[in-house]
């Protein structure tokens, strides 16, 4: 079997969505191809109409989150039927421009009402006609009472920010907000996070409002497609050459437990014809920084480190993390993984583990709330792997989520049943000195 790799975890894709499609193009216009796990949780319940309090850190996307099933419910009209409350200009500034920017092509019209500059401007363009306010709460209300801007057909209040509008002492003004606009409206809060004042805000105004949240640690985790390799500690350098094979990755960081083996993959690999590093916290930093330049470059493809030395790299892009060996907590894990999910990229984190590594694997599980079903070599799921625990009676089985669905029948690979090495599994693909032409050429 030549694939290696059976996905899970996997960050679903806007494209996925029942969205119109101008909304599609203008997402991809954006650049936005897979969904923040705050996103995947907020668009399909706002399409339905609900009340939603979306809590997450700040630059998880937001307001994409609450954009998109706006704008594919909305009919442009020229009246307003979003209001979008910032606290201050600046946000409400990026948020109509977030706004435009997802609405091209739609016909909608989208306009940032906030103080400090004139009025003249702001109520030309709300009497031109807009669809989709965004602003700060002083300058609107001050419309609102002159009748320049009229909530009628409000179907959408956002309150953006709401933890940062309590402490700017917006209260009143959010109250009066929320009173004025008509009740059959949608309401959605976002703050990142959820003091009682903001609670309050939730039970005095929202109806059954669907409660969201995204901790930091499980963003991480979402975001990083995950395989976990149930292997022998002997049959683990095989196994690297046929991931590595199989990936051909730009930038891969292979993790290890113990210093002395870092030198020692890193020989192998570089036999194999692959140009490999290590780090090592004994290096002098001039060195270091030299290698981590290259790495950069992309004239070396693979680092090899433990945790120690890892910590140090900055590197924005790295495509593959390889959990060698297994980390020690189940936070390592998330840090080493997130390593590949930087800046809204999409990562691979391929990780190896032994029957001593059960423990771990488990703890990692509860950690990150994620199932990651043990695979073998092959690429089957080993269901002898599922129950996690120290025992190796094979009993138990996880739930698995639909993707990828490889079915449990599947021939397991050299690693069913005891703990043992893989004595009867040696017909394993040597692959021959496959030189590495793709980058070759490059
Ligand atoms: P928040 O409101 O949660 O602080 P923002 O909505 O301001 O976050 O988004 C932060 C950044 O992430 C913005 O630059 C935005 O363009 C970008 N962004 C949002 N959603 C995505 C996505 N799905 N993929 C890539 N980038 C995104
Ligand atoms: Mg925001």
């Amino acid at each position: 079997m030549s694939e290696v790799a059976p996905l899970d975890s996997v960050p679903r894709k806007f494209s996925e969505l029942d969205l119109k499609p101008e909304l599609q193009s203008a997402i991809a216009a954006a650049g936005y191809v897979t969904m923040t796990p705050i996103q995947e949780k907020v668009i399909p319940v706002a399409l339905e109409s609900r009340d939603i309090t979306g809590m997450a850190q700040t630059g998880t996307g937001k307001t994409a989150a609450f954009l998109i099933p706006m704008l594919q419910l909305l009919e442009p009209s020229g009246e307003i039927q979003a209001l979008v409350v910032t606290p201050t200009r600046e946000l409400a500034i990026q948020v109509c421009g977030e706004a435009t920017k997802l609405s091209a092509g739609q016909g909608v019209r989208a306009a940032a009402i906030y103080g400090g500059t004139s009025i003249g401007h702001q109520r030309k363009e709300l009497f031109a006609g807009v669809d989709i306010v965004v602003g700060t709460p002083g300058r609107l209300i001050d419309f609102i009472k002159t009748a320049v801007l009229r909530m009628r057909y409000l179907k959408w209040l956002v309150l953006d920010e709401a933890d940062r509008m309590l402490d700017m002492g917006f209260i009143e003004d959010i109250d009066f907000l929320c009173k004025r606009a008509p009740l059959s409206r949608q309401t959605m809060l976002f703050s990142a996070t959820l003091p009682s004042g903001v609670m309050n805000i939730a039970r005095s105004y929202m109806i059954h409002p669907e409660e969201i949240s995204v901790s930091p640690r499980k963003m991480v985790a979402e975001r990083v497609r995950q395989t976990i390799y149930g292997v022998s500690q002997d049959r683990k350098m095989p196994l690297l050459f046929k991931v590595l094979e199989a990936e051909k990755p730009d930038r891969c960081l292979i993790f290890t437990a113990r210093r002395e083996s870092t030198g020692e993959i890193m020989r192998k690999l570089r036999e194999r014809g692959w140009e490999a590093a290590r780090l090592s916290s004994l290096q002098e930093q001039r060195h270091r920084e030299g290698i981590m330049d290259m790495f950069r470059r992309g004239e070396i493809h693979i680092l090899v480190a433990t945790d120690v030395a890892g910590r140090g790299i900055d590197i924005g892009d790295i495509t593959h993390v390889i959990n060698y060996d297994a980390p020690m907590e189940a936070d390592d894990y998330v840090h080493r993984i997130g390593r590949t999910a930087r800046a809204g990229r999409e990562g691979h984190a391929i990780s190896f583990v032994t029957r001593e590594d059960n423990a771990i694997l488990e703890s990692i599980r509860k950690y990150t709330g994620l199932e990651l079903p043990v695979h073998a070599p092959d690429g089957a799921v080993d269901a002898a792997w599922g129950a996690g625990g120290s025992g190796d009676d094979g009993a138990g089985r996880r739930r698995r989520r639909g993707r990828g669905g490889r079915s449990k029948g599947e021939p397991v690979g050299a690693h069913a049943g005891s703990g043992s090495t893989a004595g009867g599994g040696r017909r394993r693909r040597r692959g021959g000195r496959r030189s590495r032409s793709r980058r070759d050429g490059a």
